[in-house]
């Protein structure tokens, strides 16, 4: 899964006690699938970064078992779709951070240095100018969501300006809207004349404690390099700075961090206002051109009529390589985050093979690259597919789907939004497990993760998940996997796993495929989905 925000405590606590198949005396039920995490999560792949050796042999690995699978290759070369990409790393010796004080009628102050990794970091998905000198406007969230006639940037003038945000956005937006808004954020700030952004991370709905995260800031951070694609062009500075540190940028501002929280807390709007600072910033960084793949193969349907949609299932295939070690282990291998969905998507092509089974509709099977760099990889294939664009159907996600106790229920991202929640309903009541929405709105979980990429192309997509409730035990196994093993070394092979919920999911995966390639009508959003208005990209999924 895409990589959130940082909490700013440091809490680092290894309890858990390995319990792996090997350990447990019962035959391991989910023993096909756990192979296929044992090759892509070993340490030979080294973490599978996008465009390294261990991602190659991870992407061949791949194409060779959908092949055994009797799939179609789907790729542009064979079972491959290559993906071209821009490298940007920093160069932190070389660059620097600092504010500059300016009081109301006061001399310009001397400048107070940012120490990066413990202050903020740069992130390195744009083309920094070399150097950014700018005044600083703090913008609540800096959200303008038309619908709610909700906007952080009115009456402010932020022409030329550097602004300050906090992650997040008020109550009153609902989930998808603020989720979405939230992504495409830089659209309305470059409409406003805004040239660069601080974003302050909430510190709450945040996976990922700063103190780890920040280990993350020397990595490569890579864009696609169809000019059209880039998301974030014309912005020339992108810093992200530790909450826990950011009080100092409020001094003198007649307002502090601690207030601007406890509005963040109530869900309220934030107080919008001039800083009295300038930043000063001095980036270097090294560019160089990736390429990686996507693959790519299809499972043609029977029906002459319904042959011609296509149902896409997905699941990245990238984690983020080698990195600052943690506790001596410096390979992230990635088994659950995403090396677990592969081995699904792997699994239901195998056995779909094995017992000739077909669909009135067309399956391709995709595993994508780049998702840790924000769900690239789908994005080119959703905008470059390998099928007719207006014939793809659905979309279903697999990201990380934590089989860490059994599976009762589902969690769908995505369930209020289309009709494939009538599927879903379909399949769990066969099989006597409930349907959950996301109990974890605040974690923009929807638009995190590739199905948010088939979304922006009008396709109605879903995610799954095993299922927890709301402050539930199982909630707390998930939140401290989270805090412990989410793109940490020990997201490895040595983790508790329940097998059994595994190989559990995985059936009642095959029978959501089922049910969605074999419904009678194409899949629709629904009437209230704020997503339905991406269909207007492609109309046949918005009647
Ligand atoms: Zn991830």
């Amino acid at each position: 899964m895409l990589r959130g925000a940082p909490l700013f405590l440091l809490i680092i606590i290894h309890s858990l006690v390995p319990l792996t198949g090997a350990q447990s005396s019962k035959p391991n039920p989910a023993r096909a699938w756990w192979k296929h995490i044992e090759y892509l999560a070993s340490d030979e792949l080294t973490g599978r970064e996008t465009g390294s050796e261990g991602h190659r042999k991870a992407a061949q690995y791949i194409a060779a078992a959908f092949k055994r699978a009797g799939l179609k290759p789907a790729g542009t070369e064979g079972y491959f779709q290559p993906v071209k990409f821009i490298s940007r790393k920093i160069v932190e010796e070389q660059s620097s951070l600092a504010i500059i004080r300016t009081p109301k009628g006061g001399s310009i102050g001397k400048e107070e240095s940012i120490v990066l990794g413990e202050e903020a970091t740069f992130s390195m998905g744009i083309e920094h100018a070399p150097r950014t000198e700018a005044p600083i406007v703090f913008v609540g969230y800096g959200l303008t969501v038309p619908e709610n006639n909700y906007d952080d940037l009115a009456g402010l003038d932020l022409r030329g300006k550097v602004v300050l945000l906090l992650s997040g956005g008020p109550s009153e937006i609902p989930g998808p809207l603020r989720a979405h808004y939230q992504n495409t954020r830089w659209e309305a700030l470059k409409r406003a004349g805004v040239i660069g952004v601080i974003t302050i991370q909430n510190p709450i709905g945040q996976d990922i404690p700063w103190e780890r995260s920040k280990l993350a800031r020397l990595r490569a951070a890579l864009s696609l390099a169809e000019p059209g694609l880039e998301e974030n062009a014309g912005q020339q500075l992108a810093v992200t700075f530790n909450p826990a540190k950011a009080e100092k940028l409020f001094t003198d501002s007649g307002h502090s961090f601690a207030e601007i929280m406890k509005f963040a807390e109530a869900g309220k709007p934030l107080p919008r206002f001039r800083v009295p600072a300038v930043v000063r910033a001095s980036v270097k960084f090294e560019k160089q051109i990736v390429e990686s793949q996507n693959v790519a193969g299809i499972l043609e349907g029977t029906e002459s009529k319904l042959a011609n949609e296509y149902v896409v299932l997905s699941a990245h295939l990238d984690h983020v390589g080698k990195g600052e070690p943690i506790n001596g282990d410096s390979i992230y291998n990635g088994a659950m985050d995403n090396a677990s969905g592969v081995a699904t998507l792997i699994e239901a092509a195998r056995v779909f093979g094995e017992k000739k089974q077909r669909f009135r509709r067309s399956v391709v099977f995709l595993a994508v690259t780049a998702e840790e760099h924000g769900l690239k990889g789908s994005r080119f294939y959703a905008t470059h597919p390998t099928v007719p664009a207006a014939n793809i159907a659905a979309n279903i996600n697999i990201d990380m789907f934590l089989p860490l106790f059994p599976f009762r229920s589902f969690i769908v991202q995505g369930l209020e939004e289309s009709n494939l929640a009538e599927d879903l309903q379909r399949v769990a009541k066969s099989i006597g497990v409930e349907v959950l929405s996301d109990p974890e709105p605040e974690r923009r979980a929807f638009v995190r993760s590739d199905q948010y990429s088939f979304i922006r192309q009008g396709v109605p997509a879903i995610s799954l998940k095993v299922g927890f409730a709301k402050d539930s035990p199982e909630h707390d196994i998930v939140k401290r996997w989270r805090k412990e093993r989410y793109h940490a070394p020990s997201d490895d092979l040595q983790q508790p796993i329940d097998f059994e919920a595994a190989a559990k999911f995985n059936a009642a995966y095959l029978k959501v495929v089922e049910a969605v390639a074999n419904r009678g009508e194409r899949p629709r959003w629904n009437s209230s989905s704020f997503f339905k208005r991406f269909a207007r990209v492609n109309p046949r999924n918005g009647r």
